[in-house]
């Protein structure tokens, strides 16, 4: 025991300090922030043929708070669109901006927010939210999602990582997770969310590769790539064994990618 002991430790220290050097470096050293990013700035208005999108705008009346699609918000005289009324119809008048006020509250200001709704074509009832955050020059705009759902009341269920097949034959790993909301005694809403991240020249499902990626690229290559992040969500069944949600994570997720990422061949 004691041999094995000896023969792992000098590693698990080299480890550490090259951990410690590289957070140390992240802090530190004066890098040349490039601005690349992977992705576009855009989001497709259709994905494939089944599913049609829609910009949400989000009221930044702290007493409102309330998200509209831009299509049921018409032009005021002004030519701009305030937010009609409250949760409660009360007349609002608050300001429409594509991110919440808490999300611009929080993250820095050039960080690039993109968001639809995709509503299906076929059965409009089923619809998808679709968000990508692109971070600026600060790259503290991207957060480890878990934690945001917890504040928001959300329970995380669990957490599964699914493939999803590209047309051009590769496939790509996304982190999904299984949540649920209780509303009321009687209501509890059954979701998912699915997330990945997408650097340049790289894709990843795990927040710590991202991580290690941003610190390897700063350390040893003296860059510092934007990230974007994206994530899908839409409701689920809430019985364990019905996986119909993933088909629905892959068919729009796998329609999406494409149009996006900036990587070679994809
Ligand atoms: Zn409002």
């Amino acid at each position: 025991m004691k041999k094995t002991a000896s023969i792992i430790h000098p590693y698990g220290v080299l480890g550490l300090l090259f951990l410690l050097t590289a957070c140390l470096l992240l802090f530190t050293v004066d890098i040349s922030v490039t601005d690349e990013a992977g992705v576009r700035e855009y989001l497709p208005e259709n994905l494939g043929n089944n599913w049609e999108g829609f910009d949400v705008l989000f009221c930044q009346d702290p007493g409102c708070g309330r998200n509209w699609l831009t299509r049921d918000v018409p032009l005021n005289e002004d030519g701009v669109r305030v937010c009609p009324t409250n949760w409660q119809g009360e007349t609002c008048g608050g300001e429409l901006l594509a991110m919440s006020l808490g999300e611009k509250t929080v993250l820095p200001r050039d960080t690039v927010m993109m968001k639809k709704q995709y509503i299906n074509r076929e059965n409009p009832e089923n619809t998808v939210f679709t968000s990508v955050v692109l971070s600026g020059k600060d790259r503290t705009s991207i957060h480890r999602p878990e934690v945001c759902l917890d504040a928001q009341g959300n329970e995380i269920e669990k957490s599964v990582v699914i493939e999803v097949p590209l047309e051009n034959g590769k496939t790509i790993k996304v982190q999904v997770l299984l949540i649920n909301k209780k509303y009321s005694e009687k209501y509890t809403r059954y979701t998912y969310y699915a997330y990945f991240f997408i650097g340049k020249d790289r894709t990843t499902h795990l927040h710590f590769e991202r991580l290690l990626w941003m610190s390897l690229d700063r350390v040893f290559r003296n860059v510092a790539h934007r990230w974007a992040y994206i994530a899908v969500s839409g409701e689920r069944s809430p019985f364990e064994g019905d996986t119909e949600y993933q088909d629905e994570i892959r068919d729009v997720i796998g329609k999406l990618y494409p149009e996006i990422s900036l990587l070679e061949g994809q």
